[in-house]
C-alpha cells in the first residue's frame, strides 16, 4: 500500500455540483451536435476549449498543474454524469485524450520537478488550448508493450525516431504525441517515453482511420521518418517508459470501465422509455414480463459494473495496490456493455438498427472497450499472474 493519490477533500455536495457540471455541458455544448460530429469524424477544438474553460479536463489533476486538485472518483463522477446525460464512448475519448497523453509528464513532474514539459504540455492541454496523444501501438501490435520497434537514437541534444504507430485517438488532430520509443535493448528495459511535437519535420499523419464505431473520435496511423525531437521532451529517465506506461494502465482501465457502464446505464435509460412507449399486438411492450424481466437484468449487470468499477478506484486513490482489480472491473464493464447494448438494440426492434438511433451508437462504441487499453484475453492473463493463478 502507497500513500493516498491526489486530494482527499471530496464531500457529497463536490461531487453533486461536479456531476450537475458535466452534465448541463453535455446537454449545452454536445448533444445539439453530436451527431454531425460523429458524420464529420471528429470534434471541433473549440469543444476542448469550452470544456476546458469548465475545469472538466482537468479535474482529476494537481492544481500546481493547471488541474482542478480531485482524485480519480471526481473523474469517475464527472464522467458518469456526462454519460448519463448523452455523451458517447467516442466522444468522451476524443476530448478526454489528455487522460492518457498527460499522466506520464504530471509524475515526472511530480517525482522531480519537471516544470518544462508541465509549462508546454499539460497547462495548456488542461486548458483546452492544445491536443494531446498517447501513441503506443504499432502497426505489429499493440498487446505486447515490451515489443515495441520504434527506434529513438541519441544523437547530440536531439532523439532520431523512426517507425510508425496506429490507431492513435486524436493523433489526427494531436500537437503533440507523448510515444513510446525504443532506446534500449529488446523487451520492456528498452523503451522510453517522448514527446513529438506536430510540425517536427518527419513526423507525419499516414492515415485517418475509418472505424466501425467511435466515429467523432479521429484515429491515426503516424509516420516517424528520421524525426529529430529535442532530448529536452523525454518523460523521465531514458529506458523508464514500458513502467510508466504500465503505471498509469490502472486509471486507463477503469476510465474505459466507466465508458462501458455509462452507455450501458444509458442505453438502458433510452430502452425503458422506448418499451414504456412502444406498443405491440395491443400493448405497451413492458406490459411483458419478458421485456420487465429483460429490464430488470440489464439494470442488475449495470449496478454490479458500476458499484465494483467505483470500488475499485475508491480503492486506487487510497494508495492501494489494484492492478488485477482494475483488469476486472473493466472486463466486467464491457461485459455489461455488450450485453446491455446488444439488448438495447434488440428492444428498440428495427429502429434500432437506424443509423442516428442512440443506442445505435452505443452498440457500435461499446465493441471497442474489450480491445482496447488492453484486450479482455491479455488482462485475464495479467490478471492470473498478478492474483496468484499461474503455474
Ligand atoms: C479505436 C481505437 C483507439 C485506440 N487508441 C489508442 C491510442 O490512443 N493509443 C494507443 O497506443 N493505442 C490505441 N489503440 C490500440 C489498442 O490499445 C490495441 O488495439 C490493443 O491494445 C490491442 O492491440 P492490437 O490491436 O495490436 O491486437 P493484438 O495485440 O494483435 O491482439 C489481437 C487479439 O488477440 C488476442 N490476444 C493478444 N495477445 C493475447 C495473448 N497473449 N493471449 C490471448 N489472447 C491474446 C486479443 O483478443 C487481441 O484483441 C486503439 C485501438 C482502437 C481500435
Amino acid at each position: 500500500m502507497t500513500g493516498p493519490r491526489g486530494s482527499q477533500a471530496r464531500t457529497s455536495a463536490t461531487a453533486d455540483a461536479l456531476r450537475d457540471l458535466g452534465a448541463e455541458f453535455v446537454r449545452r455544448e454536445v448533444a445539439p451536435h453530436l451527431q454531425a460530429w460523429e458524420d464529420a469524424g471528429s470534434i471541433p477544438r473549440e469543444l476542448h476549449l469550452a470544456a476546458g474553460k469548465q475545469g472538466l479536463l482537468g479535474v482529476a489533476f494537481p492544481e500546481e498543474v493547471g488541474g482542478g486538485g480531485g482524485t480519480l472518483l471526481d473523474s469517475v463522477d464527472l464522467q458518469e454524469a456526462m454519460f448519463e446525460a448523452g455523451a458517447s464512448s467516442g466522444l468522451m475519448a476524443g476530448l478526454f485524450t489528455s487522460g492518457i497523453a498527460l499522466p506520464h509528464l504530471v509524475a515526472d513532474w511530480a517525482a522531480c520537478g519537471n516544470a518544462d514539459l508541465v509549462d508546454r504540455f499539460v497547462r495548456p492541454t488542461l486548458a483546452g488550448d492544445r491536443i494531446g496523444s498517447l501513441a503506443v501501438t504499432e502497426p505489429d501490435g499493440g498487446s505486447d508493450v515490451a515489443g515495441i520497434r520504434t527506434t529513438a537514437v541519441r544523437e547530440g541534444d536531439h532523439y532520431v525516431v523512426n517507425g510508425a504507430k496506429t490507431f492513435i485517438t486524436s493523433g489526427v488532430r494531436a500537437d503533440f504525441v507523448t510515444t513510446a520509443v525504443r532506446t534500449g535493448g529488446p523487451g520492456h528495459g528498452g523503451v522510453s517515453l517522448l514527446v513529438v511535437e506536430a510540425g517536427t519535420p518527419g513526423f507525419t499523419v499516414a492515415r485517418s482511420l475509418r472505424k466501425m464505431g467511435w466515429h467523432c473520435s479521429d484515429t491515426a496511423e503516424l509516420s516517424y521518418v528520421d524525426a529529430r525531437v529535442p532530448v529536452a521532451n523525454l518523460v523521465g529517465e531514458e529506458n523508464t517508459g514500458f513502467h510508466q506506461i504500465a503505471e498509469q494502465f490502472v486509471v486507463e482501465r477503469i476510465g474505459l470501465a466507466v465508458h462501458a457502464y455509462g452507455i450501458a446505464a444509458r442505453s438502458l435509460e433510452l430502452t425503458a422509455a422506448y418499451c414504456r412507449d412502444r406498443e405491440t399486438f395491443g400493448r405497451p411492450l413492458i406490459a411483458n414480463q419478458v421485456v420487465r424481466h429483460k429490464l430488470v437484468e440489464m439494470r442488475r449487470q449495470v449496478e454490479v459494473a458500476r458499484t465494483y468499477a467505483r470500488e475499485v478506484a475508491r480503492r486506487h486513490v487510497e494508495g492501494e495496490n489494484v492492478i488485477a482489480e482494475a483488469c476486472l472491473a473493466k472486463q466486467t464493464a464491457c461485459d455489461t456493455a455488450t450485453y446491455v447494448c446488444d439488448q438495447a438494440v434488440q428492444l428498440h426492434g428495427g429502429a434500432g438498427y437506424m443509423h442516428g438511433t442512440e443506442v445505435e451508437r452505443h452498440y457500435r462504441d461499446a465493441r471497442i472497450l474489450p480491445i482496447g487499453g488492453g484486450a479482455t484475453d491479455v488482462l485475464t492473463d495479467l490478471a492470473a499472474r498478478l492474483l496468484g493463478y499461474a503455474s
